[in-house]
């Protein structure tokens, strides 16, 4: 059984949900890896709209564990939001294990995410707010309380207050504002802390069951290739691995995943700040938002859209190691009577197919495109052969640009409009 990794090819917001939702019901384990709540997944099933944020996206099928794995940050209070909001759906989230080793997302790292966006002025990243970034700061400075820590009531309250402190001596000194209170927050804590205990354990433990077992593993991206700390468009990126990278922050060594899934759209879109060198800025951008309800889960800003990006697709595919391609939303598109692929960009009068490291560059870069015919009628189909010949023939350009096989097109919102062109998890 192998371990499928599920990564965005583009900025996020391409369907992963989706896909692992689709996958999951094949799966013993499906692993969130990185992120926060700043993730946003939607599943439709059966008519009915699901948004998962911390809770990984295969929560649906009772027989499936879902992990929030160590390299996710965790923002205790609204993780028991999300389940309460879970509940109130009938949806069983007893299976939800927490890894002892995720890092926490507490009052002050959202404090000190509004406050540095602030400074920022007009250079702000355009975060969500969440206190994902300095989280992820505090992890790697090595100050960060981890869910561990919540099974220990007192030692908690101790390193939390202890942490306050700390953050109010950089909240005077630096920003100048008013401090944080230790209380009514450290209760709220507490009480979710307890309210998560049945949760909390060894993640990695449970892993290393299946791998021995040879079930399905699926682990879960939060986020998008371009938006890597490492490899993204750096500094408007994400603040975790969100390439293949991530497995890690599951606890899946790297030779354990047997396949990379990289989801795409068939238009691009981004939140947040940065550049994007096909982004369109006119009605058909708004037509194709309205169309393919391109506003974020977690925060509902309207995204930013563009046609699809062959060469930061290329790129994506190369730094993953994508083995497998989900292509979702084409049928967003099939009014259009031509629809566009950027293959190369054109950067101070010379053509080039790389994806630039500097920021700077890619802001100068504008697309090359090529033209394609509109594909009519996709909405709903569910075998490949039913698409019409323009269709088939955009998805296998695609396929020639990026360098890896489509082996599923999203046809719709709903589960089953999905078509499988080949059995991707037996
Ligand atoms: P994720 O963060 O990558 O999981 O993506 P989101 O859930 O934020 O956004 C993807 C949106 O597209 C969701 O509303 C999905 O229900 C929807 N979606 C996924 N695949 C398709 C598809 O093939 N067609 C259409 N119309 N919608 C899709």
């Amino acid at each position: 059984m192998p371990v499928i990794a599920v990564v965005g090819g583009h900025w996020g917001d391409e369907g992963k949900g989706k896909l692992v939702d689709f996958l999951a019901e094949r799966a013993k384990l499906v692993v969130r890896a990185n992120g926060g709540r700043n993730a946003g997944h939607t599943v439709v099933v059966g008519g009915s709209e699901f948004h998962f944020h911390l809770v990984p996206s295969g929560m649906l099928y009772p027989g499936t564990t879902c992990v929030i794995g160590p390299g996710v940050v965790m923002d205790p209070i609204k993780l028991t939001e999300e389940l309460d909001e879970l509940a109130a759906r009938g949806i069983d989230t007893q299976n939800l294990l927490i890894s002892d080793r995720a890092h926490l997302v507490l009052p002050y790292h959202i404090e000190l995410d509004h406050l540095n966006e602030q400074a920022r002025g007009k250079a702000r990243h355009g975060t969500t707010g969440n206190g994902i970034a300095p989280a992820y700061t505090d992890k790697w400075a090595r100050i960060g309380l981890r869910a561990v820590d919540l099974l220990d009531p007192d030692g908690f309250s101790q390193k939390y207050q202890d942490a306050v402190g700390q953050k109010n001596r950089l909240f005077r000194a630096f920003y100048g504002v008013s401090t944080v209170a230790v209380q009514p927050d450290l209760e709220h804590l507490l009480a979710a802390g307890e309210r998560l205990r049945p949760h909390i354990g060894d993640s990695n433990a449970a892993v290393q069951e299946a791998l021995s077992r040879e079930e399905l593993i699926l682990i879960e991206g939060g986020q998008a290739t371009l938006l890597d700390v490492d490899h993204g468009t750096y500094p408007y990126i994400s603040s975790s691995s969100t390439s293949a990278g991530l497995c890690l922050g599951a606890g899946v060594p790297p030779n354990k995943v047997s396949q990379v899934f990289c989801v795409f759209k068939a238009f691009c879109s981004r939140v947040g700040s940065g550049p994007f060198p096909t982004e369109l800025n006119d009605s058909l951008a708004d037509h194709i938002r309205e169309r393919g309800k391109e506003y974020g889960v977690t925060t509902g800003r309207p995204r930013r859209i563009g046609w699809f990006d062959a060469v930061a697709g290329r790129y994506a595919v190369e730094v993953n190691g994508a083995d497998r391609i989900f292509l979702t939303k084409p049928d967003v598109l099939d009014d259009q009577p031509v629809v566009k692929i950027c293959t190369a960009y054109e950067l101070d009068g010379r053509r080039i197919t790389h994806f630039p490291s500097a920021v700077e560059e890619l802001e100068r870069c504008t697309p090359v495109y090529e033209e394609w015919p509109g594909f009519g009628p996709i909405a709903g189909m569910r075998r490949f052969a039913d698409l019409s010949t323009p269709a088939q023939n955009y998805v296998r350009r695609l396929e020639e640009l990026l360098g890896a096989p489509i082996s599923m097109v999203g046809t719709g919102q709903a589960r089953e409009d999905t078509i499988e062109r080949e059995l991707v998890a037996a």
